[in-house]
């Protein structure tokens, strides 16, 4: 089975447990129509993350299913599955690499121009372009080293060149100045348009923009609906 675009998804009755013994998720269900921003808020523990974790396969879920498109993430081929599905997490890791090589492994075919097209799309071009080797920088232990809110953004920036039809963010909780959750906040707004979107969402602003917030404690869906009416 491959998975069409679109990025329609549904998540119906879904239980999950990682150990066989304590239940995370607890009969999740709710849908989300291609190309929104979904926002899952709550408390620390709640299974935020466990969500994107089940999205990409990288656990199954323990009772339910999860339908792509219409389409369980079950029978759809993994490489394929995880092709569709960008991904930025709240401590990307970078390897030990230039920056270019580092950005363009989310799309092997990239340009250069490509590549420096996505970072002018997350605000961090100018900040690779500064490095006294601009994108041929190493990164790592002996490279240079990245904020918080770089790194984030480079990984964003990763996630565009992927132009992924479903994305997956987990918001850093790391506190940021004014001027970098701006250049955060526009990235992500070029990174989510048209594309089906969960973001674990930390940030009031993040929350704002979304289209839907769904509000999870103790692993059930406590509350949904856009951020008005909740
Ligand atoms: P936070 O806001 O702190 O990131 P969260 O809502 O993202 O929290 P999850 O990471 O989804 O919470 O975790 C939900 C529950 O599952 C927690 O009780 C956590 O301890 C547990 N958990 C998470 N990962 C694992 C794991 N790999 N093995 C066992 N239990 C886990
Ligand atoms: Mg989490």
């Amino acid at each position: 089975l491959r998975l069409v675009e679109g990025g329609g998804v549904l998540f119906k009755n879904v239980h999950f447990s990682y150990d066989g013994q304590k239940e995370i998720l607890k009969d999740v269900d709710f849908s989300v129509t291609p190309g929104t921003t979904v926002a899952i808020v709550g408390p620390t523990g709640a299974g935020k993350s466990t969500i994107l974790k089940l999205l990409d396969r990288f656990y199954d879920v323990t009772e339910g299913s999860i339908l792509i498109d219409g389409q369980d993430v079950h029978d759809v081929d993994i490489t394929s599955l995880r092709a569709h599905i960008g991904i930025v997490p709240q401590s990307p890791v970078l390897f030990d690499d230039t920056v270019m090589n580092n950005i363009r492994y989310a799309n092997l075919a990239a340009t250069d121009e490509e590549v420096f097209e996505a970072c002018k799309a997350a605000s961090i071009h100018d900040q690779i372009s500064g490095f006294t080797d601009g994108y041929n920088s190493r990164v790592g232990e002996r490279g240079i080293k990245l904020s918080g809110g770089e790194l984030q953004r480079l990984a964003i920036a990763r996630a565009i060149l992927k132009k992924p039809a479903i994305v997956l963010l987990d918001e850093a909780t790391s506190a940021v100045d004014t001027e970098t959750e701006q250049k955060i906040q526009e990235a992500l707004h070029i990174l989510c348009e048209g594309r089906t979107t969960f973001i674990v969402a930390h940030r009031l602003s993040t929350i704002m923009n979304a289209d839907t917030i769904i509000v999870l404690s103790d692993g059930k869906v406590a509350e949904q609906g856009p951020h008005d009416v909740l």
